[in-house]
């Protein structure tokens, strides 16, 4: 292949013009991807549009981030001797710790040298002659590749809802999903919080001990479950250690991906005094295990009225104000089927004299002022406005980048009805590239750390696979991808998820197509399609024989 022009750039050696893989992303995907690639002795170049590692962690560094999954099973279980050696100090780690394990990683594994900071690609093309993509990035540099791995992230992309008058607002304006790094001191601000989804809510409690007074914002009330967060202590970490690699094994058959010790029983199936002990033991025990309260919480709708209206009655017992109480109960859609949420303290917030709680269901949010908010023709004023207000999520990041494989359809183009994928890991269409936890695969329904080693050691795999067997190129074939998405949509709709209008349904955005994005089916049942395919001469997929290599040799 001909050389290509490359630009300089912010590490310590300029871009090369060629290479085996381009990644793009440094999250937890971006990393893990490098480091077994150049195990494989692929030349990788990985693109990061922020200045180090982390991705989420890096981003959301507002105050009470933390992971809800625990930190025993949030993590990396590549390593025998990463994971022995890193000790987490809380059952669910705050952000900084998790972003300090990120580091941790690309210095243990020596990742950063292969990684350019501060530098965004903005396109991806497949040339169809030479097999291969041209991948460009805003900083002018061009490099081509065989593969291409978008390791981009499903929440990557924040989104500020499109408020009339919000560049007229000359106070201070943060989304929780770029916080800046310095931090910000709230105190004796008045702060105006809009949302009340996983971030607002982690969020909320902690804002309130600073400023003179938090506003909240609220659309949709959200089911939250009492974290119990609380130190790590060395027996428990000693349990897990000691047989991490049977812990790690469940976790990658399970449904979620996380241990969540669930209870094989119909919510149905027992008597009103037994379900409330359950639940009441759940709730004791705290995070998202609460879900796994009983068998039939995410399929059965009789089953999940009980759990719904079990966490309605605890936050009727937690906020004094009744009114306040019934505002923060959602009752419009059932528990689980948008993001179960963890907290800290978060109903408990509500109590507090310096919070106020303001519903913009009925009376949206109508403008955004010089100084503050108006909604139900009332107005309030902030020093400081937070927008919880999430991402565009599993799509946004992918569709902002100019993809083009063959015949140069753009992948909006292909996407414009919603995301079509073969297993979530590539697309027909667009040979050689690969997504890591994208639309169609368990990704944002499960334990990430589990699902993006699980894409990222079958993508390795099948590169390795194509390469000693002198093939080219992979690619699903048309009429499997779409009995996968037929598939996705069908296990969705066995489920009463589609029921909620959450950012899974693409509900967040206006104009977003709405249809279930990740696979429900189950993390181990997944995996287990994933193998049997790839076992099977990687059945779905077309894979083209050497081409490149004789083109090469002619020239
Ligand atoms: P990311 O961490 O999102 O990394 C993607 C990277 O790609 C980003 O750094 C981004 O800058 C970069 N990028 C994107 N586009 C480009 C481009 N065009 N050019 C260059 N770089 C680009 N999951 C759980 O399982 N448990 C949890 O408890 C949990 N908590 C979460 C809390 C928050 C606040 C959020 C937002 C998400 C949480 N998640 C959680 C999901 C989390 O995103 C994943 O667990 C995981 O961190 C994703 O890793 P990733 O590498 O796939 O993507
Ligand atoms: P989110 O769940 O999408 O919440 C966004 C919030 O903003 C919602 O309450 C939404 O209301 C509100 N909103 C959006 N537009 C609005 C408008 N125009 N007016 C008023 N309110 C508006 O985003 P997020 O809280 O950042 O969480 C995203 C995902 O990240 C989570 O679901 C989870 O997967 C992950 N996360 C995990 C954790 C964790 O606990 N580890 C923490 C944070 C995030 P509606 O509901 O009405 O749309």
């Amino acid at each position: 292949m001909s050389s290509q022009v490359s630009s300089t750039t912010n590490s310590d050696k300029p871009s090369p013009s060629e290479v085996d893989v381009v990644v793009v992303g440094a999250g937890f995907a971006g990393l893990y991807l490098l480091h077994k690639l150049r195990a494989q002795g692929m030349r990788t170049r990985v693109f990061e549009d922020a200045s180090d590692v982390g991705g989420t962690w890096y981003w959301n560094r507002y105050p009470g981030a933390r992971c809800d999954v625990e930190s025993m099973q949030y993590s990396y279980s590549f390593s025998e001797e990463l994971q022995q050696e890193w000790q987490w100090s809380e059952r669910f780690s705050g952000q900084p710790e998790i972003l300090r394990y990120a580091e941790h990683v690309a210095e243990r594994f020596d990742l950063r040298r292969d990684i350019q900071f501060d530098t965004t690609v903005t396109a991806a093309h497949f040339d169809e002659e030479r097999r291969c993509w041209n991948v460009e990035t805003n900083r002018g540099d061009r490099v081509s590749a065989q593969f291409v791995i978008m390791a981009t992230g499903c929440l990557s992309s924040t989104r500020v809802p499109d408020f009339k008058g919000l560049e007229k607002y000359t106070g201070k304006t943060y989304h929780t999903g770029s916080w800046p790094h310095e931090g910000v001191d709230f105190t004796g601000q008045r702060v105006g919080v809009i949302g009340t989804g996983s971030s607002a809510i982690q969020a909320i409690p902690v804002m309130a001990e600073q400023a003179a007074h938090l506003t909240v914002f609220q659309r949709t009330p959200n089911y939250s479950i009492p974290s119990r967060n609380s130190a790590m202590t060395p027996e428990y970490e000693q349990q897990w250690k000691s047989d991490y690699e049977a812990f790690r094994d469940e976790a990658r058959k399970s449904k979620n991906g996380v241990l969540t010790n669930p209870n094989d029983v119909s919510a149905m199936a027992v008597s009103e005094a037994e379900r409330q002990r359950v639940y009441e033991a759940r709730w004791e025990e705290g995070g998202t295990y609460f879900m796994a309260s009983f068998n039939d919480l995410a399929t059965n709708q009789a089953s999940n009225d009980t759990a719904s209206a079990f966490v309605r009655d605890k936050i009727r017992s937690i906020v004094r104000d009744v009114d306040v109480a019934e505002l923060l109960a959602a009752k419009d859609y059932p528990i689980g089927t948008k993001r179960i949420c963890v907290d800290t303290s978060y109903f408990e917030t509500f109590n507090r004299d310096n919070v106020t709680l303001v519903d913009v269901r009925d009376a949206p949010i109508e403008e955004i002022t010089e100084t503050g908010v108006i909604t139900g023709g009332r107005s309030f004023e902030f020093d400081a406005i937070v927008f919880a207000t999430g991402f565009d999520a599993m799509t946004g990041t992918l569709l902002k980048i100019d993809i083009q494989g063959r015949g140069g359809r753009t992948l909006g183009e292909k996407w414009e009805a919603g995301p079509r994928t073969y297993l979530g890991l590539m697309s027909e269409g667009f040979p050689n590239m690969f997504m890591i936890t994208g639309p169609g695969s368990p990704s944002v329904l499960s334990n990430m750390m589990v699902s993006i080693q699980q894409h990222v050691d079958w993508v390795v795999d099948g590169m390795t696979y194509l390469r000693s067997g002198n093939l080219d190129t992979i690619e699903p074939v048309r009429e499997a991808e779409d009995a996968w998405v037929e598939h996705v949509n069908e296990v969705a709709h066995q489920t009463l998820y589609p029921q909620a209008n959450s950012w899974y349904m693409g509900a967040n955005i206006p104009g977003k197509p709405r249809l279930f994005m990740p696979y429900i089916g189950g993390v181990g049942t997944y995996r287990e399609e994933c193998d049997e395919i790839a076992a099977n001469g990687y059945r779905g997929f077309r894979l083209e024989e050497a081409r490149s290599r004789k083109i090469e040799a002619a020239e």
